[in-house]
């Protein structure tokens, strides 16, 4: 009988979806090759924040003690205004006697992607190939790069982010045969915009804060809510810093270009110029820093390289698969990150998917993943939404302007008890999938 090794998975994009679902296959013993557009990975100069809800993934696959070394647990956020007056505060931390019992953890990107892209054996990924074309046989699909070489596999699974060429290329086909949903036409919706940055390693006697074992994240309000700037202290001594907010100037733009496309969660080349990203920061000029100092000399002391200007887009699509191909990650959910939440549901989307995946014992015919994939949507759609809705709820929360909007600030950041966030925040966590393959995790094994 035929193994789930007989099955070949073909992955577009080394984002952190991508590079997640090879180490989930790989765990499943599948055979997998992952496509990257890039030629070097450069992924965003900025932090991550992963959610309770995937941690027990990570001890699973026995990576949660090496993140838990180059990651900080989330503590809480302080919500300041810009002249240092503490607006209020939302307790992130844990409560032992909830389902999960983790902390979310805070981490620079860069060193996430480092240390998953390390964990991908060198032959199973390949950069410097843009994925241009998908075609299917009725027992194989087939991928085409840029430079025209080709890759066939049983399936392929689009993990290529916000501007997804796979899912471009698949809707153009189900838009010809008119079944594409209208919803689906439309394009990515954003209206704010950011700077993002990690300092250089500071000098912790100047900063104490750097050497909390625990990250408090500082966010400072400006007038009316138009600009902000969040503080995050991380390992290594530095600080990750983002500012920006509703920018009504941004012009919505065509989906159908997806040339300014980076490599790291977001479009940001046509629209960059070092101007606007200085203009940006220029806006936070008088905001008082929570740490001494000015703001300025955070984003003074960030290497030119390590800060980039990003445009926060957001759209939940309907349709995650067709025939052979099927989405991830921020392919098919574009949540804005202000509840900490894209990457962690997109490694929940591979979670779900390797489970069904590793139940296959013959290559599957395109009506056995047709039942597959309508199940992973089924599963994973209810739960990304309601994540993305919390993201947008939260990011309304601190930027909406006028009077109601200051009320429910007010209200929500002074008053709203601790229970109740964690109630909310609770049933974001309550879907949390492990990988049926492998042995339970140890929080798991411990309330046994
Ligand atoms: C400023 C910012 C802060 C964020 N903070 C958080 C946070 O704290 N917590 C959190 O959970 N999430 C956060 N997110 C969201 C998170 O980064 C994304 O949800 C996550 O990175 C999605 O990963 P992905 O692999 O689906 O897409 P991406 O990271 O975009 O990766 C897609 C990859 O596919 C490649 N690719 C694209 N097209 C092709 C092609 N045609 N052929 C081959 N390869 C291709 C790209 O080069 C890229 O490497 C943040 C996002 C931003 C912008």
């Amino acid at each position: 009988m035929s193994k789930p090794k007989d099955l070949r998975v073909i992955i577009v994009g080394g984002g952190l979806a991508g590079l997640m679902m090879g180490i989930m296959l790989d765990k499943a013993g599948i055979d997998y090759h992952i496509l990257e557009q890039a030629s070097r990975l450069r992924p965003l100069g900025t932090s991550i924040s992963l959610h309770p809800v995937i941690i027990d993934l990570m001890d699973q696959l026995g990576l949660l003690q090496d993140m838990n070394r180059i990651s900080k647990p989330l503590r809480g956020i302080t919500v300041l205004s810009a002249n240092g007056r503490k607006m209020g505060r939302i307790d992130a931390r844990s409560n032992k006697r909830s389902k999960h019992g983790h902390q979310a953890m805070v981490m620079s990107r860069p060193d996430l992607h480092e240390y998953l892209l390390a964990k991908i054996p060198p032959h199973k990924l390949t950069t410097g190939k843009r994925v241009i074309d998908i075609s299917e046989t009725p027992s194989e699909v087939t991928v085409t790069c840029i430079d025209e070489t080709v890759y066939t596999g049983h399936l392929v699974i689009g993990a290529d982010g916000a501007y997804s060429a796979t899912r471009q290329i698949m809707y153009q086909r189900l838009k010809d045969h008119g079944v594409l949903p209208e919803s689906d036409k439309k394009p990515l919706h954003f209206d704010k915009q950011c700077v993002v940055g990690i300092t250089c390693p500071l000098d912790p006697n100047k900063y104490p804060v750097l050497q909390d074992e625990s990250c408090e994240v500082k966010v400072l309000l400006g007038k009316d809510q138009h600009t902000s700037m969040w503080i995050l202290p991380l390992q290594g001594n530095r600080m990750a810093w983002c500012v920006g907010g509703p920018d009504p100037h941004l012009i919505p733009q065509d989906e159908s270009d997806n040339s300014s496309q980076g490599s790291n969660g977001s479009r940001s080349g046509r629209d960059w110029y070092p101007e606007t990203a200085v203009e940006i920061c220029e806006d936070v000029r008088n905001f008082k820093c929570p740490y001494g100092g000015t703001v300025m000399d955070l984003i003074d002391a960030t290497p030119k390289g390590l800060v980039s200007k990003v445009l926060l887009e957001e759209k939940m699509y309907r349709t995650w698969y067709n025939g052979r191909v099927v989405l991830v990650g921020d392919a098919c959910h574009k949540i804005v990150p202000f509840f900490g939440q894209g990457a962690s549901q997109a490694i929940l989307d591979c979670a779900c998917l390797v489970n069904m995946l590793v139940e296959f014992t013959a290559p599957p015919t395109t009506s056995d993943l047709a039942t597959l994939f309508q199940t992973y949507v089924d599963t994973r759609s209810e739960t990304a939404k309601v994540a993305s809705d919390s993201s947008r709820e939260f990011a309304d929360l601190i930027y909406e302007q006028g009077f109601k909007a200051d009320l429910a600030r007010n209200i929500v950041l002074r008053f709203t008890p601790t229970w109740l966030l964690r109630m909310v925040t609770g049933t974001v966590n309550s879907n949390r999938p492990c990988l049926n393959f492998l042995p339970p995790p140890k929080s798991y094994q411990q309330k046994i």
